[in-house]
């Protein structure tokens, strides 16, 4: 198994609270997307120079064998995708399968922004085998989504939801942003009403953020817009862990929510240590034993060569404990000692048991045979239980 992953880094305008790569203009999208391909076909043996890091779930019998693993799953992230026409996504596509070998029935994932779709857009979509949307609603609320200086409103937000069901969309992600000051507990149940109301299979939910480089973290340090409290974010968190799993949704990472089998599979193989390849500015890969990263700019992307446009970490065992013990903490699988005895050795698993047992008793921490795993009300405090069990 192996996941694609592309990243779209364009955006009609910035969003007060991003902090992601993403230029707020189309001007380099030919040479982009010119660059993309190239790279595209020149990491084409990606997966077939892996080696085997005891994170894999790939069966024994296949390692060494390099083989080019089959893609269950492709991604395409952002920035916003949805800005590309549905021929730049098929073209995209279509050399993504001529050069990897795609899984018959391998998730495909777009990213949209509300104001950028249609009916027509998300029919195009579906025809091309996109399978999965993730819709950046953010709130069903004008004056959240105002804050946030999001460019769609609530009736938008609801009419893009009606029109890719229309267009044959079943597996539909929203986000949603919970903790803003312009909302309240009233307002975000409200917002979770709405949600449920869908009926729709996934909700990632986020609390919002002050990234160093955002617009709205100057806009609050200068007294301009309301500040950010953290207890707000606590509140929501807590109603959203309660409604959602009494209205049938897995709580299956801090900020995922699913009906039953409908997590995220290209998500959820970032946990499990599936190997993927990014393409795309900024875009991550792993390979099972290494991350690479791509250069965070498109002018550079585009002139450099792009199977050189990339930095590598090898990733020692010690750093692959703590990257499993990390992500599994994050996730309602939690950390399987059994399987850490197994594959990375009793050194490993003895170490992890016995830092864990001051957080059992704590109550920070939570342990059924041989799983260590975190609740709703504990997973949103998972990193800091996490440190506690990283290697010394
Ligand atoms: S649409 Fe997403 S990526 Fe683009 S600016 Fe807004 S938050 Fe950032």
């Amino acid at each position: 198994m192996a996941g694609i992953y592309i990243h779209i880094p364009f955006c009609k305008s910035k969003c007060a609270y991003c902090g992601f790569y993403s230029l707020p203009s189309m001007k380099l999208k030919e040479c982009f997307l010119e660059a993309l391909k190239a790279e595209i076909v020149a990491r084409k043996d990606y997966f077939k120079q892996r080696s085997h890091c005891g994170l894999d779930p790939q069966p024994p019998s296949l390692m060494g064998k390099h083989l080019n693993p089959p893609i269950n799953t492709i991604y395409f992230g952002g920035g916003t995708p949805s800005l590309l026409s549905i021929k730049e996504i098929g073209e995209l596509l279509q050399l993504i399968k001529e050069t990897y070998p795609v899984a018959e029935k391998a998730e495909i994932t777009l990213e949209a922004n509300p104001d950028t779709l249609s009916l027509d857009y998300l029919k195009g979509l579906r025809l091309l085998g996109v399978n999965r949307l993730s819709i950046g609603i953010q709130s069903f609320f004008d004056n959240d989504l105002k804050y946030l200086s999001r460019r769609h409103d609530s009736q938008h937000a609801r009419q893009c939801i009606d029109w890719a069901k229309q267009a044959g969309f079943s597996n539909i992600s929203i986000d949603l942003i919970y903790g803003l000051p312009t909302s309240n507990a009233e307002q975000w149940n409200r917002n979770l009403d709405l949600f449920f109301e869908l009926n729709l299979p996934h909700l990632s939910a986020y609390a919002l953020t002050l990234e160093p480089n955002a617009i709205l973290t100057k806009l609050i340090e200068q007294g301009k817009v309301p500040p950010v409290n953290e207890e707000d974010a606590l509140r929501d968190y807590e109603i959203l862990c309660k409604r959602a799993v009494e209205n049938g949704y897995l709580h299956y990472e801090i900020s995922n929510f699913c009906r039953s089998g409908l997590h995220s599979k290209h998500n959820a193989s970032y946990w499990f240590g599936t190997p993927y390849v990014g393409f795309g500015p900024s875009a991550h890969s792993f390979d099972g034993n290494s991350r690479q990263w791509n250069v965070s700019s498109v002018d550079r992307y585009c002139v450099r060569i792009p199977e050189l446009s990339y930095e590598k970490e090898s990733l020692s065992v010690e750093q692959h404990y703590d990257e499993y013990v990390m992500l599994r903490l994050r996730t309602h699988w939690g950390i399987d000692l059994k399987w850490l005895k197994r594959e990375m050795g009793e050194r490993f698993s003895t170490y992890c048991e016995q830092h864990a047992q001051p957080l059992i008793d704590q109550g920070r921490l939570s342990q059924t045979r041989e799983f260590l795993y975190l609740t709703d009300q504990q997973m949103l405090f998972a990193d800091g239980v996490a440190e506690e069990l990283f290697w010394e």
